[in-house]
């Protein structure tokens, strides 16, 4: 496209931006057996929301707004212009980016719904790994019983989708395999059993790291092992944009970890957004399967003041990612029909942003019981999740005042899937 033609579109979609998107009444009011499918493919146990008087997750806000298989009541005139003139520029895919949404009060079975939205903003033409497209944003106003019950905003990439892949995506490659020699092979030995293993002089006890032959204090040959405790901070720090490594996924953080015992080794920073790493930041150990039975030693950010929740491990199966798609009413056929996924530039069907949305409210549910209130979640997914992978779900936890927020991130074989969010009131306050 002419860089005149791009403008001259840009001006045009811009001119959306604050029209009505569409509104309506809900198909059905707030019903239990919606919950009890919903919570029974996302795996949420929660009893507040099971029995005859179930409340509704939160995270299915937009659930009862879908307008399912036969469609309708659609969107405004306004919203299928922008649509059209979007496909007439070759934007004909869609995929939802970020969802955010506001909690007012739980939705109760026989709660009538009804919902407003506005196209928010029109993004000007942006690159992106699917293609080349524009970023929607609509925001919707939910009430039930006529009263305000929630907000919801939602941003969808219109794109052009490239060329289908002829067979399923390549599998991700391997990261850079350690080059193991006679002077490091007993680290290396120490990774395989989840040790961090540092040597020690045993003539003048002398710390060193990275595994050397020799003493650099003393010149000794002889030495020992200490195990790490896992304990550091953040000595220094770079943030990796650009140029990308096969099976790298930026933007990631590589740091020069300070240990407790006082010696220094470079690895990932992991479990933050790079922008929030500070010098000095507590970090923990552990340890990435990179593939193929290769663990790393990685270290997790402990920001100040924020205490680390356990992961949640999701199978990501075909049946999932179908059933998740139908139990949002969501008919998408990229979430059901692998043909037409490919044909829409994606090796396979993958996993509806309200599914995610669903297993985040999920994870944040299981962590703090049923008498935590959430008032907000907001995510953003990164790579799809597709079939066959696994979702492993981690988080962390601030006090915000009277409230919680938490952190959560998850990630897949393919990098980072979702980063979210989570604001709450935690039982008892
Ligand atoms: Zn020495």
């Amino acid at each position: 496209m002419s860089e005149t033609a791009s403008s001259d579109l840009d001006r045009r979609l811009r001119a959306y931006q604050g029209r009505a998107a569409g509104g309506g009444t809900g198909k059905d009011p707030v019903n239990a057996p919606m919950i009890r499918h919903w919570c029974e493919v996302i795996g949420d146990r929660n009893p507040v929301c099971a029995g005859k008087e179930p409340l509704a997750p939160p995270a299915m806000l937009q659930v009862w707004t879908m307008a399912g298989l036969s469609g309708g009541p659609g969107g405004t005139g306004a919203y299928a212009e922008l649509t059209a003139l979007l496909a007439e520029s070759g934007c004909t895919a869609v995929v939802a980016t970020d969802c955010e949404q506001e909690y007012l009060r739980p939705l109760r079975p026989g709660e009538v719904i009804t919902f407003e939205s506005v196209i928010e903003s029109v993004s000007p033409r942006k690159r992106t790994r699917l293609g080349a497209g524009h970023f929607v944003t609509t925001v919707m106003e939910i009430r039930a019983d006529g009263v305000p019950a929630g907000r919801h905003r939602f941003r969808v990439l219109r794109y052009t989708p490239g060329a289908p892949p002829a067979k399923p995506a390549a599998p991700r490659p391997e990261r850079p395999r350690p080059v193991v020699n006679r002077d490091n092979a007993g680290f290396w030995d120490g990774v395989a059993e989840r040790r961090l293993l540092i040597q020690r002089c045993t003539d003048c006890e002398r710390l060193r790291f990275p595994w050397l032959p020799g003493c650099a204090g003393c010149g000794s040959p002889r030495w020992t092992t200490v195990d790490s405790a896992g304990t550091g901070t953040v000595h220094s720090f770079v943030v990796m944009h650009h140029p990308p490594f096969p099976a790298f996924d930026p933007p990631y953080a590589v740091g020069l970890i300070e240990l407790a015992e006082g010696v220094r080794m470079i690895s990932n920073v992991v479990g933050v957004e790079p922008g929030r790493i500070t010098v000095g930041m507590p970090v923990r150990l552990e340890f990435l399967d990179a593939g193929e039975g290769q663990l790393l030693p990685v270290f997790r950010a402990v920001e100040p003041g924020r205490r680390l929740l356990p992961p949640l491990v999701v199978p990501v199966t075909r049946t999932l990612i179908i059933a998740g798609a139908l139990a949002c009413r969501d008919y998408q056929d990229v979430h059901h029909d692998p043909e037409a996924a490919r044909a829409k530039g994606a090796p396979d069907i993958f996993m509806n942003i309200l599914t995610t949305y669903g297993l985040v409210g999920r994870y944040v549910a299981e962590n703090f019981g049923p008498g935590a209130v959430i008032e907000r979640m907001a995510i953003r997914l990164g790579v799809p999740n597709y079939p066959g992978d696994v979702l492993t779900l981690t988080g962390s936890v601030a006090d915000r005042g009277e409230l919680s927020e938490v952190a959560v991130t998850g990630v897949n074989a393919l990098g980072r899937h979702v980063m979210g969010t989570v604001t709450l009131r935690e039982a008892g306050r």
